[in-house]
């Protein structure tokens, strides 16, 4: 493409290589790709991307990689010069330059100003400390999250969309979160005191702290800020604060140029300002009086803009009241238009304070003005439609709160028919209905992803997914199938991710609370779902969820093994399969004490005491104990065995200690709790007499290190281990043994053992997150570490010392 722009092409300079900038260029690209030659000047150091999406960055929920917008091949690919961080400085308005603060000059026949906002920092003493930091761009994400790694408590200055969703991203990291708010209620200009009590509770369950009516008087630190004061004399611990306290219009510049500005750069109804070669554009513009914050405008802005750079200069722009949505997951809201009322409206409340849903409607002379859902906004779409026709409700008005399924055209998919093609559908990347339904038909697209790649719609915070996926109904008829996912169990339609992901995100701390935030269809679970529930809530929570031995199967809850004649087996711990004389003297008497019939030593190198009477455990524990041997989980979705060669103490051909290895090994892992059973081995050298390569975890001995294996499975289904990666030291060892597994606990579905797993997200998965992100690895074995402080306490001695001695009480929910 660029080959065929000819120098003698105009020249379109564009300042701020942002959402609004860009969105001008693509939309002048598509109408006349050949008119201009295009350079952009950005102060950011990067290729443009999806600011909206910054916050599932900070919250871990997206990498920057996933909101670039359009990468350098893009520019390189439409002829497109970018000069990346390196800020604009002057404008020379008659000689129709542009200076460059790295000293630049670059020409234009036509300038864009698109250089967004710039965040308001309170003028308090102490704003300048390290560690205090707007929520604006990339840079500010990356000084948040290299916080949240070395320091716990955090202040975000603000109660608005962009505080609540940088607080949300700082708890999901693990910071102490708190928010203060000057104004008495959260989102005060967005929701009515009623939702904003809803969403402060919401977020209090998510272990955020809110004050509101709080005004900030002083940030106190000498290097680094360590407190924020309240006028009140309060003082808040503080290593990191985030001010979210409002933007105003980056219009310095433009100002300095010369160019008519007043909060930002005048501009007309083409977009044009003072100087009729200069256009401006987003957040820093000022339409008839008004700024903008928010993306659906400044789509409309871009396509008015680029008509007027192409010569179509008849389009206006014409401001629209965009709804608002906070993205947190698990969070639904939507508020739009007059959402609190006024003189002559009327409101239309819907109130269900076990579901936590609230809806408000806002109707004057008959028509809807405005509206604010909070809990259950999926008909958000229908209602924005309603008030953008301002049509007359008619008989609509008396079911209306009730969404579009009881009105009278009857259900959700018609409401969606009758919408015109113009109606937007993804308020994010500005879609419409009629590009969606042209896109599938033009080509044959059949599925949401599909959709995604090729029209942007629901590509960004995903809240119009459903919406998409009903015109694809519409479009495709019955050749439709929407991609359902299987849930956990007959009790619920979510997945187990979707679960995993709640218990994280909405701070649920208990099964019962897992099941009321999730609408669990039965009221105490199955034994499916229960088991499940209480492994994911000890792996969030640990040291914090109290382990439900009720939600355990009979073996987890007995700390043994039952066999087919109803009586037990009892393993001891072994240490990479090392025992002693005393310990063996100590079987030994046990199973004559208690006249157990059989012992035999398992395929993990450990001695099973076959044939205990239930009545006899909690003694056989006792004496087991006393002897200094602990419990070897033989019957647990649990750590079971480091099996080990002799290695280089005792053979010929070991190259390293491999059973000292193994006991660290197992030292280590004892006692961790995992979505199945899981078996460690190390072999002292390539011969594998350990038979590390079917582990779950395998260790091999070579000249230079260790070679380490995983999702390897010596049972129905055969499977050898992947080769992971040699390391040369021990301590690398460990680590990236306490990383897989802290990945496989945390990421698998619980009874997939670690092959099917691996199988399933992929051995460049596993890799990824275990070799290449090195601070990622690092915080998964600190994570396991943490993990395994409370997780290291032997059951039988817990039960000797008269700990849950309902152990053979049934399961709460029995199959
Ligand atoms: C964390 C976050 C979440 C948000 N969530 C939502 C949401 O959910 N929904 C929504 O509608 N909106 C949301 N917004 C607002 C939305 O991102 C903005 O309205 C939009 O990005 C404005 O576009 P813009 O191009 O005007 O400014 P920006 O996207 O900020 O782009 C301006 C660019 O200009 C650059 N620049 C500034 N000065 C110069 C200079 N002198 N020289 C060169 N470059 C310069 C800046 O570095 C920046 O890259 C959010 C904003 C943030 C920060
Ligand atoms: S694996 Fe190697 S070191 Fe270990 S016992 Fe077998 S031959 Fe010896």
């Amino acid at each position: 493409m660029r080959d065929q722009i000819s120098p003698d092409r105009s020249r379109l300079l564009v300042i701020g290589n942002g959402m609004a900038g860009m969105r001008t260029v693509e939309e002048v690209l598509k109408r006349d790709p050949a008119r201009y030659r295009i350079t952009v000047i950005g102060a950011e150091p990067h290729v443009n991307y999806n600011r909206i999406l910054l916050s599932p960055v900070l919250s871990g929920e997206k990498t920057f990689e996933e909101i670039v917008i359009n990468s350098r091949d893009w520019y390189t690919a439409n002829g497109i010069e970018l000069i990346a961080g390196d800020a604009a400085i002057a404008i020379d308005t008659a000689e129709k330059t542009v200076r460059t603060a790295s000293g630049r000059t670059v020409a234009y026949d036509k300038l864009l100003l698109a250089t967004g906002s710039n965040p308001f920092i309170l003028p308090v003493p102490g704003k300048d400390l390290p560690g205090v930091c707007a929520f604006r761009d990339l840079s500010d994400v990356e000084t948040m999250l290299s916080a949240a790694q070395r320091y716990s408590h955090a202040v975000v200055i603000g109660g608005g969309l962009l505080g609540l969703e940088a607080a949300n991203g700082l708890a999901a990291q693990g910071m102490k979160v708190s928010v203060i708010h000057l104004m008495d209620t959260l989102m005060e200009r967005q929701l009515d005191t009623a939702a904003a009590t809803l969403l402060a509770e919401d977020l209090t369950r998510r272990g955020i702290t809110i004050i509101t009516g709080a005004v900030t008087e002083a940030l106190i630190g000498a290097d680094r800020v360590q407190a924020v004061r309240l006028k009140d004399g309060r003082q808040l611990p503080a290593d990191l604060v985030v001010m979210a306290a409002g933007i105003r219009p980056n219009a310095a510049l433009a100002q300095a140029s010369g160019l008519a500005c007043n909060r930002g750069v005048v501009v007309d109804d083409g977009l044009r300002t003072s100087d009729p070669s200069i256009y401006a554009i987003g957040e820093c513009a000022e339409h008839n009086g008004q700024c903008v914050g928010l993306v659906a405008p400044i789509w409309d802005m871009a396509k008015v803009c680029a008509d007027h750079l192409t010569g179509k200069t008849g389009s206006a722009y014409r401001p629209i009241q965009p709804p608002t949505r906070l993205k947190v997951t698990g969070i639904d809201m939507l508020s739009v238009g007059q959402f609190n009322g006024g003189e002559g409206c009327e409101d239309i409340v819907l109130r269900d304070g076990a579901r936590g849903v609230y809806k408000r409607l806002v109707v004057k002379d008959d028509k809807l003005v405005g509206a604010v859902l909070y809990g259950d906004a999926k008909d958000g779409g229908w209602y924005v439609d309603l008030l953008e026709k301002a049509a007359p409700l008619g008989d609509l008005r008396d079911t209306f709160v009730f969404g579009p399924g009881l009105t009278a055209s009857g259900s959700a998919d018609q409401g969606l028919a009758d919408l015109p093609d113009e109606t937007e559908i993804c308020g994010c990347n500005g879609v419409c209905k009629g590009t969606i339904l042209t896109a599938i038909a033009d080509k044959g697209l059949t599925t949401l992803e599909e959709v995604k790649t090729h029209t942007k719609a629901a590509a960004s915070c995903g809240s119009c997914s459903s919406k998409v996926e009903g015109l694809l109904a519409l479009a495709l008829g019955g050749d439709y199938q929407a991609k359902t996912v299987e849930g956990m169990c007959g009790c619920t339609d979510h997945p187990h991710e979707t679960v995993r992901l709640a218990i994280k995100e909405r701070n649920l701390k208990s099964i019962p609370e897992v099941m009321r935030a999730l609408d669990w269809r039965t009221p105490g679970g199955c034994a499916s779902c229960r088991p499940a529930l209480n492994f994911y809530l000890l792996c969030a929570w640990p040291g914090e969820y109290q382990d439900d031995s009720r939600s355990r199967f009979i073996n987890e809850r007995a700390h043994a093994n039952i066999q087919k004649d109803g009586t037990f087996s009892v393993i001891p711990r072994m240490w990479g399969g090392v025992t002693t004389a005393q310990e063996l003297r100590a079987i030994a008497d046990v199973v004559d004490k208690y006249d157990i019939p059989s012992v035999k030593v398992t395929g993990g190198q450990r001695l099973d005491l076959l044939g205990v009477k239930k009545e006899d455990l909690p003694a056989v524990w006792a004496d087991l104990n006393a002897a200094g041997m602990v419990s070897g989980h033989g019957y647990g979705k649990a750590l079971r065995t480091v099996k080990t060669c002799v290695g280089s103490e005792w053979c010929r051909f070991g190259t390293q200690d491999s059973t000292g290895m193994g006991i660290k090994l197992e030292k280590m892992t004892w006692g961790s709790w995992h979505p199945h059973k899981v078996k460690l081995a190390v072999s002292g050298c390539p011969r594998n007499c350990a038979e590390a390569t079917i582990k779950d975890f395998g260790v091999i001995a070579v000249d230079s290190g260790w070679e380490l294996l995983i999702g390897g499975n010596g049972g129905i289904e055969l499977r050898g281990c992947d080769f992971l990666v040699k390391v040369s030291t021990e301590a690398e060892v460990l680590e990236y043994c306490a990383a897989f597994l802290q990945l496989y606990r945390e990421e698998a579905r619980y009874l997939e053992r670690t092959a099917p797993w691996v199988e399933r997200v992929g051995l460049p998965y596993v890799k990824s997150r275990i070799l290449d992100d090195e601070a990622g690895r690092r915080a998964l074995a600190a994570r396991f570490a943490y993990a395994q402080k409370f997780a290291q306490i032997d059951p039988w001695a817990e039960r000797v010392a008269g700990v849950e001695a309902d152990e053979f009480k049934p399961m709460l929910v029995e199959v």
